[in-house]
């Protein structure tokens, strides 16, 4: 998928003057981050479940060699295929060849974020082979020609009424106004293609390696005639879904669920182990998985960055963030948004163009207290902030400008004694002047003016909190 990570700042800008945009994204707090809230108070020892889950997945990563072979040899033995794929293109060309080489012209495919890693669908499309997604959210944004806006309600953005226009632009079909009624048109037009499709492709929640099996976790049973209609089925998934038993993959079963929509369990969990055997009545001839790295390795590589690998993609610590909710997903510019995107995409894409990622966060650290296996999200952002200032690790992506460098380090000398704090603080007061209304500051000027374009900014108080202090006491 192509970035446009460097684009945050108009992406935001957009979704924030969007009031339909903002009206859909109100639900997600009320919804689904109430929801894990509830789900988590309800479950005895939840805490030690999480504390449980970051230590497997510590020790899997420590370890991910080891964990990886296990796979390979398990998944072989049970009379699959697996590959390796170094990034994105190398995956997408085993895919997209296996489909070639089969006389495949159909492909119907479940929920995978690392098949849009790949822009996989563009490239089966230019092969003349038709994607079709069948993730109900999928399928609208794919109708829309979109990208997913929010890791598990990839079209939480799109009210109902939108997606009744759309049903009738592309589909020809009458304007519905209720959701089941969309729900049981989009089952009709996806009922044949199950029928047809010679691949079904699918992501992989977790693979089990001490059997190879490949978990799908789903709550509309597609992934499941994804991976058993079609003759060949092929997983696609990131290094690091890796967890090295089945006991493991029910401690992370409750983990994702529970905070990625507040369930119990999802109406439907896969467990894909090779493919059909003789004594089986479904599943398929052909059974593939691809692991991609994709840049993965350079995270697992980084001791500061490592843990952004433990992540279960539940997408409670996008429910959770106070950015994420005000600017939506497409703002990010790549396949991963919200807080733990603000992470992954700049280290898998590029971290100096997605520079305003690490910063479009208040560090209040609701996404870290969201997060199921406790991934300290505000402390990795911290890092990327100073390698983006100070390039330590990755030099070539020092991205400050002088400018920028020249204010840090006046703020800096600002506030070191309380002599430089009251001289900048007086200094502050007398610079506001011209621009102060009613206590308000309306607009800066260049280059200062991003901090009032959507909003007033408090003026520096005439009377500093210090001076007003030492006069309460006297009282
Ligand atoms: S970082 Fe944590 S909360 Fe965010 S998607 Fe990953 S597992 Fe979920």
């Amino acid at each position: 998928m192509q970035s446009h990570t460097k684009d945050f700042r108009q992406g935001a800008g957009a979704a924030l003057s969007d009031p339909k945009i903002q009206a859909n994204l109100e639900g997600l707090y009320n919804g689904f981050h109430q929801a894990r809230i509830d789900a988590s108070d309800q479950t005895p020892d939840w805490e030690a479940l999480q504390d449980k889950g970051r230590a497997i997945k510590a020790h899997t990563l420590d370890n991910l060699a080891y964990y990886l072979e296990m796979v390979e040899r398990n998944v072989i033995a049970s009379g699959g295929h697996i590959y390796f794929a170094r990034d994105a293109e190398a995956a997408s060309n085993y895919v997209v060849n296996l489909a070639k080489e089969r006389g495949i012209e159909l492909v119907i495919k479940g929920k995978s974020m690392v098949s849009e890693e790949m822009a996989l669908n563009h490239r089966l499309e230019e092969e003349g082979i038709e994607p079709v997604e069948t993730d109900l959210g999928e399928y609208i944004v794919q109708l829309a020609e979109e990208t997913p806006f929010h890791i598990i309600a990839p079209a939480i953005h799109k009210s109902r009424g939108e997606v009744s226009e759309l049903f009738v632009e592309k589909l020809n079909v009458p304007l519905y106004d209720n959701i089941e009624d969309l729900t049981r048109e989009a089952r009709d037009q996806l009922r044949q293609k199950f029928v047809d499709a010679g691949m079904g492709i699918t992501g992989a929640n977790f693979i089990v390696a001490e059997t190879g099996t490949v978990t799908l976790v789903t709550n509309e049973g597609n992934g499941r005639m994804c991976t058993s209609m079609p003759k060949i089925h092929v997983a696609i998934t990131g290094m690091e879904k890796v967890v090295p038993s089945i006991e493991d993959l029910g401690l992370f079963l409750r983990l994702l669920i529970r905070s990625a929509t507040g369930q119990r369990i999802s109406s439907y969990v896969t467990t894909v182990t090779g493919p059909r055997g003789e004594d089986e009545v479904d599943g398929p001839e052909e059974f593939h998985l691809v692991i991609v790295d994709n840049g993965r390795s350079k995270m697992l590589a980084d001791p500061n960055l490592r843990e952004a690998l433990y992540c279960l993609r539940c997408g409670a610590c996008l429910n959770a963030c106070p950015v994420y909710r005000k600017v939506g997903g497409h703002a990010y510019g790549w396949v991963y948004p919200g807080p733990i995107g603000a992470i992954v995409s700049p280290m898998l894409t590029n971290l100096s163009e997605a520079k305003d990622l690490p910063f479009a966060s208040t560090l209040c650290g609701a996404c870290k207290e969201a997060c199921p296996v406790k991934i300290n999200i505000p402390r990795m952002l911290l890092y990327l902030r100073k390698e983006l200032t100070q390039g330590e690790t990755y030099p070539e992506h020092k991205s400050v400008s002088m400018a920028e460098s020249t204010a840090v380090k006046g703020w800096r000398a600002s506030v070191s004694s309380s002599f430089m704090m009251r001289l900048s603080n007086l200094g502050g007061r007398l610079l506001q002047l011209p621009f102060v209304r009613g206590g308000r500051i309306d607009r800066l000027p260049s280059p200062l003016s991003g901090w009032t374009k959507h909003r007033k900014f408090p003026a520096i108080a005439s009377k500093p909190f210090r001076t007003r202090w030492k006069n309460i006491g006297k009282k």
